[in-house]
């Protein structure tokens, strides 16, 4: 009974996680907004030894090597993060859209 108690207790104080920011903003700047919040892969030059691990995984061919440079296509890039998975040398990396990096900033400030 106690057992029962306790679970109603956490149903009732049970809160809905706050709206997503992005359904605050107005409709005809949701691409535009969209576009600001996005996160892509790119490939850090001073950390890659071009062993070509990403190329092989990514299933959409975004990485590309020119001059023995690896960098991601971004038009192809679907986001599924595979490189990152597999390279062991930390090259890919996560480069925030703008507004993420301020809401990130603005998080860790809170
Ligand atoms: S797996 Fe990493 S080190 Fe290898 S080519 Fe890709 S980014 Fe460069
Ligand atoms: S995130 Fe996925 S689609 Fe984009 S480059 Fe990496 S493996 Fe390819």
């Amino acid at each position: 009974m106690e057992v029962i108690s306790e679970v109603e207790e956490s149903v009732k104080s049970f809160a809905l996680p706050p709206p997503f920011i992005l359904n605050h903003f107005p409709k005809r700047l949701l691409p535009f907004f969209r576009h600001l919040l996005k996160f892509r892969p790119i490939i850090d030059k001073k950390k890659c030894v071009a062993c070509l691990a990403c190329k092989e995984v990514c299933p959409t061919a975004a990485v590309t090597v020119k001059n023995k440079i690896v960098s991601i296509n971004q038009r192809k890039c679907i986001m599924c993060m595979c490189c990152a998975e597999v390279c062991r040398f930390g090259a890919v990396e996560l480069n925030k859209g703008i507004l993420l990096k301020i809401l990130s900033l603005a998080h860790r400030g809170s």
